[in-house]
């Protein structure tokens, strides 16, 4: 009998790269190319090192008033977390505690059989079809719950808000949860579904169309009751998981909606431009409403771009899994690094023929 018989073995989800070198082409990891609103720059400038000294509120009061204020919705309807990851780990422990299994499609974001194993939740995959696109009878079935990402990931494929709300009609037995993640990339919220169904939480992040990765902020809206099971999990967890600077930082970002609305648009902008290249050079794609592109190649693998591209300094992501071997998940930076990575493909693909 060893003590490692008592350990609770996982095996852990996989991020993106982090490279140290500053000139990289980063498109790997879907942050924002913009820097954060300003407004975050400053009060980090005039920060008050004695809040330090402190415990930081463990309400998150002023985060949650006005995120609560910017998605019309109460204050007490509205959670934070150290990013979407946290909540989401948070909503997983606090809502998945049957004995039949979870649901998720089976191409999606990679942490939720993470947690699903950590928990020891039982889940079951179902297949998105051919256009990677969910099947709505798949998840109208008896389940413990279910996990959806809309748009999804790495596929960038958006199911229609009314599809989802037919998805949460059908399992008002269970907590339902809907990643939103992507969703200020041109798709369609479910929040305002949150005040007709009790058993809806939705999920948005400041890493993605923030550019607040580096901050951790996430935070989830849903009922009122949803939200006191959640807090009561999380206070029984750990009551400080918001530091002081993200809360300070995340309320500065939150009150620039304009800054949001301009950077947001320019992303979708360049995606829309980038579609167009790649279209050209010979890539099929989803129809991505996120800021990253899942193309590809009709003729070359995504594996032999995928290492031409990085020993270039341009990272993008590739996973060896079935289904989507063949595909490259290519994050929007700039137009400036959208037009170099395009005249590299360009050139690649023209010396390779
Ligand atoms: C990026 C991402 C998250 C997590 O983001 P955080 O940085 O933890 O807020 C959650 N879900 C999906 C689908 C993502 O792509």
């Amino acid at each position: 009998m060893s003590w490692e018989n008592n350990v609770r073995k996982v095996v852990p989800y996989v991020a993106g790269e982090q490279p140290k070198n500053k000139n990289v082409i980063k498109l790997n990891t879907n942050e924002c190319p913009y820097p954060p609103a300003p407004g975050v720059e400053a009060v980090l400038n005039h920060f008050d090192y004695d809040v330090l000294r402190k415990y930081p509120d463990p309400d998150v009061a002023d985060l949650r008033t006005v995120l609560a204020k910017r998605y019309k919705v109460p204050v007490e309807q509205v959670f934070v977390g150290v990013g979407s990851d946290d909540v989401l780990a948070m909503a997983f422990l606090t809502f998945f505690n049957s004995e039949k299994p979870i649901l998720f499609p089976d191409i999606t974001y990679s942490f939720y059989d993470v947690w699903a194993d950590l928990y020891r939740i039982p889940y079951e995959c179902q297949a998105l079809d051919e256009k990677f696109e969910i099947k709505k009878e798949d998840y109208c079935k008896e389940n413990g719950g279910i996990v959806i990402a809309n748009p999804n990931a790495p596929t960038g494929v958006a199911a229609p808000v009314s599809m989802i709300e037919e998805i949460i009609k059908a399992n008002q037995d269970v907590v339902v949860i809907v990643d939103e993640a992507y969703v200020d990339f041109g798709g369609e919220s479910c929040v305002p579904l949150v005040e007709k169904y009790d058993n809806l939480l939705v999920v948005q992040t400041f890493s993605k169309s923030r550019s607040m990765a580096g901050m951790r902020i996430g935070f989830a809206i849903g009922s009122k009751k949803l939200i006191g099971f959640l807090n009561d999990a999380k206070f029984s967890f750990n009551s400080y998981t918001m530091n002081a600077t993200s809360i300070i930082a995340g309320v500065a970002s939150v009150e620039d909606e304009a800054y949001f609305q301009e950077i947001t648009g320019k992303v979708i902008a360049t995606r829309e431009w980038t579609k167009q290249e790649l279209a050209r050079l010979g890539f099929t794609f989803t129809d991505s409403k996120t800021n990253f592109i899942f193309a590809s190649h009709k003729s070359i693998p995504a594996q032999e771009i995928f290492d031409a591209l990085r020993e270039n300094q341009i990272f993008v992501r590739h996973w060896n899994k079935e289904r989507i071997g063949n595909y490259l998940r290519i994050s929007i930076g700039t137009d400036e690094e959208m037009k170099q990575v395009m005249e590299f493909l360009e050139n690649f693909i023209n010396e390779r023929k």
